[in-house]
């Protein structure tokens, strides 16, 4: 058997582990990932952490023990809820937490390579410290702000690594020009009118000269991430040192959009 005729692995999926499985997919069934999600080229199933209680009352949070407010997940309903999806080892098992991971575009790239996670919402205070730590949990956090469950996070989650899936995008280069792909942040876009409001589109992009356009955006993602993150540009001056401009590319003449 030649490797082209080798079927093709398993398409990439998602388990979701939440107290509302009716939030997803939501979003996701719109769109580029809607429409990937019908063609399967992923799947994605919301499996209610409900399910797994055992008292008559379906209980699945209680007091926090050491007293304060609100409520937090039980251990052992959620350990049931996990061990009763399809946890193989080899994916990857999160929780969304404001306390986790950040969740970045090399991470994104990460989980998307793989066969696609299990991941675990929380809701009200949070869950107990136990199941993270007898389930091996790795924590997630998309941003230093609090949302009131995981659901949201999730789907942000599970959004940005769709749209890096092969045959989600229309162009495969669309994944590796934009934000955050090479560390720096995306050059400004334009389209038709050539014209608008008595703004033209830069002469540049419509010189028809490729090198020039390629040096333009690159002078624009290197001014705009210098000027709006300081955070990304640190790193890529100690990546690259403050007199390069990356792997591969020419000083810019200009670092302006005149
Ligand atoms: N008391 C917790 C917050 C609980 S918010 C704390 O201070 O850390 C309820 C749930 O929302 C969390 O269990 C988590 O699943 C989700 N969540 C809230 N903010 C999040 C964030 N920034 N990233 C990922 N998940 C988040």
């Amino acid at each position: 058997m030649t490797a082209s005729s080798l079927p093709s692995a398993a398409p990439w999926r998602a388990t979701v582990l939440t107290l509302f499985p009716e939030m997803f997919p939501g979003p996701l069934g719109v769109s580029l990932a809607g429409r990937a999600l019908t063609s399967g080229i992923w799947s994605l199933e919301a499996r209610d952490i409900r399910a797994s209680a055992t008292d008559k009352h379906r209980s699945v949070d209680d007091t926090p023990a050491g007293g304060g407010p609100g409520m937090v997940l039980r251990a052992d309903v959620l350990a049931a809820a996990i061990d009763s999806a399809d946890a193989a080892p080899e994916r990857p098992r999160l929780l969304m937490s404001p306390r986790g991971r950040p969740l970045t575009q090399a991470f994104v790239h990460e989980l998307a390579a793989g066969p696609g996670p299990l991941i675990v919402c929380g809701r009200f205070e949070g869950i107990d410290q136990r199941v993270i730590d007898a389930r091996e949990l790795t924590e997630v956090s998309i941003g230093d702000y609090v949302l009131s469950g995981g659901e949201i996070a999730a789907l942000v989650l599970i959004d940005a690594c769709v749209r890096l899936l092969p045959g989600v995008m229309g162009k495969l280069e669309s994944g590796t020009d934009e934000s955050f792909s090479d560390g720096l942040l995306e050059y400004p876009q334009y389209t038709r009118p050539q014209l608008f409001e008595g703004r033209p589109v830069p002469d540049v992009l419509i010189s028809g000269d490729h090198g020039k356009v390629a040096a333009w955006r690159r002078a624009q993602a290197l001014s705009l991430t210098e000027a709006r993150r300081p955070d990304l540009w640190a790193r890529w001056q100690e990546r690259y040192g403050r007199e390069q401009n990356g792997p591969g590319q020419k000083a810019p003449k200009s670092t302006t959009d005149g």
